[in-house]
């Protein structure tokens, strides 16, 4: 399987978040935030419907985030004590 690629057109990055690597995934978030006072704002199920979003993979948008970052850590101690 291959890595998905951003959803953004002409993207050739990584997915991170929502189909969308990060650096366009924060610029769709900036476009919501903004559009918040328009009279039509911008919202993640519009863009999933427009096919440029998926929807959130987790709950919590970090969850996947602190459980990698807690695993290196685990690792990372790990292997220090086994050389030590
Ligand atoms: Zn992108």
């Amino acid at each position: 399987m291959s890595k998905a690629t951003c959803l953004a057109p002409d993207c050739e990055a990584t997915s991170r978040c929502r189909g969308n690597c990060s650096r366009h995934y924060n610029s769709l978030r900036q476009l919501i935030l903004r559009s918040k006072e328009n009279d039509e704002p911008v919202t993640w199920e519009l863009l999933i419907d427009a096919g440029l979003a998926t929807p959130a993979t987790v709950d919590h948008p970090l969850s996947g985030f602190i459980t990698g970052v807690l695993a290196t850590l685990a690792e990372r101690r790990r292997s220090k004590e086994s050389t030590s």
